[in-house]
């Protein structure tokens, strides 16, 4: 069995994976990203089809928590702020009562290093720094914000016959207001 059909669920950090890693600094403060949306689609398609999905990110932005909603990412699933990502990754892993050999992950700099080198797959784009490339089981083809994460999902949903559109399907969770308005609270795990 190789590492890719052994996976359950997969963790995502935001800045060089899910975006190319540029950001738009607002004069209010805010920080802008652009997201891919053949990466969206593929975890939305994840989560549509059972597979529990993590955002484990340094950064922190309303915009965020909107992404993870459309991308039907649980609440308690996103680790914004995250200082220890290996805390964060097992954490969700066991909340999803997961082995961490069944978990795959994506970084692409050196906070990421550690979850990559526990995680079941440990993935990065092509453009990820060098000591991440060293230690990662799969180098993707594609960069950050490119398709990594899409190329990634579809190599494991589609041999378990699980890349399945499900265009009826409601969309899942819902963002409270006082969760949504996180400034200023716990900036973690929200
Ligand atoms: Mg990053």
């Amino acid at each position: 069995m190789d590492r890719f059909s052994s996976i359950k669920a997969f963790a995502f950090d935001i800045d060089g994976v899910l975006t190319d890693g540029s950001l738009l600094a607002m004069p209010d403060g805010d920080i802008l990203r652009t997201f891919n949306t053949k990466d969206g689609f593929g975890i939305r398609t994840a989560t549509d089809n059972g597979y529990p999905v993590a955002i484990i990110t340094g950064g922190c932005s309303e915009s965020i928590i909107h992404r993870c909603h459309s991308y039907g990412i649980n609440t308690s699933d996103l680790f914004m702020l995250s200082k220890d990502k290996i805390a964060d990754f097992l954490l969700f892993c066991e909340r999803h009562s997961l082995k961490q050999e069944e978990v795959a992950y994506v970084g692409d700099d050196i906070p990421d290093i550690p979850v990559i080198k526990v995680a079941g797959l440990g993935v990065c784009p092509c453009d990820a720094v060098d000591e991440v490339k060293e230690i990662a089981d799969f180098i993707s083809p594609y960069p950050g914000g490119k398709g990594c994460v899409r190329d990634l999902i579809e190599k494991v949903l589609k041999p378990a016959g699980r890349w399945q559109f499900h265009p009826d399907k409601p969309w899942s969770g819902s963002f409270p207001e006082n969760i949504v308005k996180f400034a200023g609270l716990t900036g973690r795990n929200i």
